[in-house]
């Protein structure tokens, strides 16, 4: 990290300020590293403090929620929402359900939501939040139980025009229902865009659910395109079996790449037939079971348990599970065996030095703030059918989708190349994204 700039001092008051929040230092410090070149050029966002205050929340909210499960016994999980940034817009990000998720995870991601929603040009600010209760084995029950608690807290600190939350791991449209539901009691307003991954049967966008996969890929395709390739034809590989998963898969498949394997926390399927995508859409999505299942049904995938997805040879590797999921040793097999395009479809799954790999040997890789930000973008979408109380086609939405993916590509693109590092994605879109935030930023005022 360039130690002339200021840049390590304030990535060191950051560590200082935020004790023992591993995952939002390194979310920091991957993103300011690369502001150098920025800064240099335009001296008012050093001078006005923008860095120091992005890094700071605007507001943290932490609270209880208490629930009783289905033998009647009292649980008491831990809520959060951190309301990061609301220059461009409302706060918007999703919430986690998970039992790893405490504040440092919940700040990274709210800093990372910062730049994503600047890149997809839309008018939305950054937040996240979650808890960490875990719905793995809860019967439905529970889980609506668990979420009319949270939202009996989290309503006051929402509304369309002040914060809008959505899923992210362990919450998709069940949960959002029973958030939804919730809101709806408390408040006595029926405030379709408070909350987005909506069923479209109420107030939900069409391609909402496709949309982080689907982005993934279209970021992959544009990536493929600026090098004279496609995916028709390469050989696949996508961590995770959940939402982002099962539809970036869907999409490699429309356009003619081969997927070979998937995997959850467990273990990883080889398939070197190809995936069976309804086989996992049904375990998942519809029985809610776990990958190692897919092997009792066909008998030609193997079921590798407990091993590492990334020692699979492969032309492309999205890792769409979660955070610090591939690192240095993984980036250098997947290098090594021929690999050349990776996109990440989760948030910050690849390690620094796993990113170092990559850089160094100069093949095409996709931060995950650009390259999954077509959900949020979707939600924004979402958010636009709402405001207008009207409803598109899929194939309109999808359009949008590409369309907003394209303009990403090129965003970062463009960037990386102004700041004379061309095919730096990562550098790209850190500027792309923190230039937006930082000029409205600086018309706004000390705020
Ligand atoms: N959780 C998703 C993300 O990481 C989507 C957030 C949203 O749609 O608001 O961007």
């Amino acid at each position: 990290m360039p130690s002339d700039s200021g840049i390590e001092r304030i990535y060191q008051q950051v560590v200082r300020r935020n004790p023992g929040e591993a995952e939002f230092h390194q979310a920091v410090k991957e993103v300011i590293e690369t502001l150098g070149p920025v800064l240099a050029k335009h001296p008012a966002y050093a001078e006005h403090k923008i860095i120091e205050r992005i890094c700071e929340p605007e507001r943290q909210i932490i609270f209880r929620v208490p629930w009783q499960d289905d033998r009647g016994e009292v649980q008491i999980n831990r809520g959060f929402r951190v309301q990061f940034n609301s220059v461009l817009g409302p706060y918007k990000g999703g919430l986690r359900f998970h039992p790893s998720v405490y504040l440092g995870i919940v700040k990274f991601l709210g800093f990372e939501q910062i730049f994503k929603n600047a890149l997809t040009g839309m008018p939305i600010g950054g937040a996240k939040g979650g808890s960490d209760f875990d719905p793995k084995g809860r019967s439905d029950g529970e889980v609506m139980r668990f979420c009319q608690s949270l939202m009996t807290e989290l309503h006051r600190h929402l509304g369309e025009y002040t914060d809008v939350p959505a899923g992210d791991i362990g919450v998709g449209a069940r949960e959002i229902g029973y958030l939804f539901g919730q809101y709806k009691r408390m408040t006595n307003r029926y405030e379709s865009a408070v909350l987005t991954g909506k069923s479209p049967h109420w107030g939900g966008s069409l391609v909402r659910r496709e949309a982080t996969g689907y982005g993934t890929v279209y970021f992959v395709d544009e990536m493929l395109k600026a090098r004279g390739e496609s995916i028709e034809g390469k050989t696949c590989i996508v961590s995770g079996s959940g939402n982002v998963a099962i539809y970036a898969i869907e999409k490699l498949q429309q356009l003619g790449g081969r997927v070979i394997a998937c995997s959850d926390s467990n273990g990883v399927i080889l398939h070197e037939r190809g995936i069976d995508l309804a086989l996992v859409k049904r375990l998942k999505e519809v029985e809610r079971r776990r990958i190692a299942d897919y092997a009792h049904e066909h008998r030609d995938a193997k079921y590798l348990a407990g091993s590492r997805i990334w020692d699979i040879p492969c032309d492309i590797a999205l890792p769409c599970a979660t955070q610090n999921e591939l690192d240095e040793a993984s980036a250098r097999t997947l290098v090594g065996n021929g690999c050349r395009t990776i996109a990440e479809g989760a948030n910050m799954p690849t390690t620094p030095g796993g990113v170092r790999v990559f850089q160094e040997a100069r093949i095409a890789f996709g931060p995950g703030k650009a390259a999954n930000a077509g959900g949020v973008a979707t939600s924004a979408l979402e958010m636009q059918q709402n405001a207008s109380r009207d409803t598109w086609s899929f194939e309109h939405t999808e359009q949008r989708l590409q369309t907003i993916m394209q303009g990403i590509h090129r965003n970062c693109h463009e960037a990386a190349a102004e700041f004379g590092s061309p095919g730096n994605y990562v550098l790209g879109a850190n500027i792309a994204g923190f230039r937006r935030v930082a000029e409205a930023m600086l018309a706004m005022g000390v705020i």
